[in-house]
């Protein structure tokens, strides 16, 4: 048999539109398929305990899509560089491909695997698998990285984008050395799902990690919630957004085969659907931002933001993050969070927006509540829209706007249905008085079943005198700089 060719799987979890997998199916050369479970290398930051469940199932899947190639996933686990090196050696490979990465920690990583892999003659392709655009593409006229979303998003629309891959018809398999297969795991040796305790229950129900799921979740997105997406995306009761972000942030789906079967519709929704890319190239943006800022998730882009007065008030962080401050629009998307490891994005500002001007408490907080908890939790999206919330990002909504979280929910859930299903100890209130249960009387929160203080928290902060403590904190840094 001849040499075989190696394809690494790294957040590309799927078998169409793969550049690396295609390009070493065409070889003609056996192909092994791998992952590598890689917590030893220097700065990869640990996956949170939900995006591990995503993982769980997306690697499960997509072994079975690998399987009906002809082909199977073998998994490893521990250090990327020396896995590489010693599966290069044991296998012969002549050549291995994957696609790229782009935080600071992998490029590293890969680098350093690439410069040994060539310097023992073998053959290193990488690829493009996971952007429209690479974020050393798009520059504006004086050659530097845009800063401003508008004129990137202008950039990007005069750019046409590649036509996505379809799956390699099949796949030769190679053969793995026993010794190699000894050192393989199984895909539950990994632990990837939270246990102790396993708060993933509720995932199952609501979410199906794979790229089969992912192909039927953008058709039947564009077939029905993408008309009306420009206006309805911001209402989180109505269920009108795609919900594609977990499966991007595996590599289940890529923005190019989003792109294109978004585009090839001509039906009178263009508007629909240029809200809807935007929002795709939003992603390659944060990812632009995070190649170029490495510490996008430590720190703040406008370091004058690094000597903010944060209030470490580990109360007010726990009744947060447990859905509990008194707030329902706030306190129901941090329970959907916990639910169902997903938050309707209008929510996630407010959310933010409490966390970090009601409470005052750092927004790194909250990225990490985020990190752990979201199943598409993602480097670049992320940090890049905490620092935005947080008002210390580039193009960053300004500190001094602050959400009136009475004001969103009553304006982007105006008649509590999405209250009413993750508080649904308020479930009995009327419209009118679900978004400010405080100033309800005895009359109305009686037969509702509200007694509050008890039943459901009075708000712990008081939103007016919340919002003044915030701007003098804000001023206070600006007159300090
Ligand atoms: P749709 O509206 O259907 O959008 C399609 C795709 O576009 C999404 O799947 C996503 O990949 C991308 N997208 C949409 N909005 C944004 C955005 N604001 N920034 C970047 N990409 C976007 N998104 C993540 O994928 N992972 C995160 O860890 C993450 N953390 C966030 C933290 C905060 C504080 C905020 C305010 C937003 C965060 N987002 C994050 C962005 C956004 O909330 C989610 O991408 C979106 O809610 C996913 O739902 P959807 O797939 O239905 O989106």
């Amino acid at each position: 048999m001849a040499d075989p060719a190696l394809v690494w799987f790294r957040d590309d979890y799927r078998i169409s539109d793969n550049p690396a997998l295609t390009a070493a199916a065409a070889t003609g050369a056996p192909i092994l398929c791998f992952f590598i479970f890689d917590e030893s290398s220097q700065g990869i930051r640990p996956l949170g305990e939900a995006s591990g469940w995503w993982l769980h199932g997306s690697l499960s899947a997509l072994d079975s899509d690998l399987r009906a190639l002809g082909s199977k996933l073998f998994l490893f686990r521990g250090s990327a560089s020396e896995i590489v090196s010693r599966i290069a050696a044991v296998t012969h490979a002549s050549s291995i491909f994957w696609n790229r990465r782009y935080e600071a920690a992998e490029i590293a990583l890969d680098t350093g695997i690439k410069k040994d892999l060539v310097e023992r003659g073998i053959t290193v392709q990488t690829f493009n698998g996971k952007l429209l655009h690479e974020p050393w593409e798009i520059k504006n006229q004086a050659g530097k990285p845009f800063q401003v979303f508008t004129p990137y998003l202008r950039a990007v629309s005069m750019r046409s984008v590649a036509p996505p891959l379809p799956a390699p018809r099949t796949i030769t398999a190679g053969r793995w050395p026993a010794d190699l297969l000894d050192s393989s795991v199984a895909l539950d040796d990994l632990a990837l799902e939270p246990s102790r305790p396993n708060w993933a229950k509720g995932f199952a129900a609501e979410w199906n990690p794979g790229e089969q799921s992912a192909r039927r979740k953008l058709a039947d997105f564009l077939n029905t919630e993408l008309p009306g997406y420009a206006r309805q995306r911001d209402f989180p009761g109505k269920d009108s957004t795609s919900r594609l972000s977990p499966h991007l942030r595996f590599g289940e789906t890529s923005p190019r085969q989003i792109w294109h079967a978004s585009t090839v519709r001509n039906d009178g929704q263009e508007s629909d659907t240029a809200k809807f890319l935007s929002e795709v190239v939003w992603r390659d943006f944060c990812y632009q931002q995070l190649f170029h800022n490495p510490n996008l998730a430590t720190a703040p882009f406008n370091s004058r933001f690094g000597r903010f007065r944060w209030a470490a008030d580990k109360d007010a962080l726990a009744a947060w993050q447990k859905g509990r401050t008194g707030y329902p629009i706030v306190d129901a998307g941090m329970r959907q969070l916990w639910q169902a490891g997903w938050m309707h994005n209008r929510v996630r500002m407010i959310v933010g927006s409490f966390l970090v001007k009601h409470l005052l408490t750092d927004w790194r907080q909250g990225e990490a509540w985020f990190w752990d908890t979201l199943l598409d939790a993602d480097p670049a999206n992320n940090a890049f829209n905490w620092q935005w919330v947080a008002g210390s990002g580039p193009d960053a909504a300004p500190f001094y706007r602050i959400f009136n979280p009475i004001a969103q929910g009553e304006k982007f859930d105006p008649n509590g249905a999405y209250i009413r299903a993750y508080v649904p100890e308020l479930a009995g209130l009327p419209g009118s008085a679900i978004h400010r249960p405080w100033e309800a009387s005895k009359e109305i929160l009686g037969p509702a079943g509200i007694e509050l203080g008890s039943t459901y928290p009075r708000p712990i902060v008081n939103h007016e005198q919340a919002r003044e403590r915030a701007l003098h904190a804000f001023r206070m840094l600006r007159a300090e700089a």
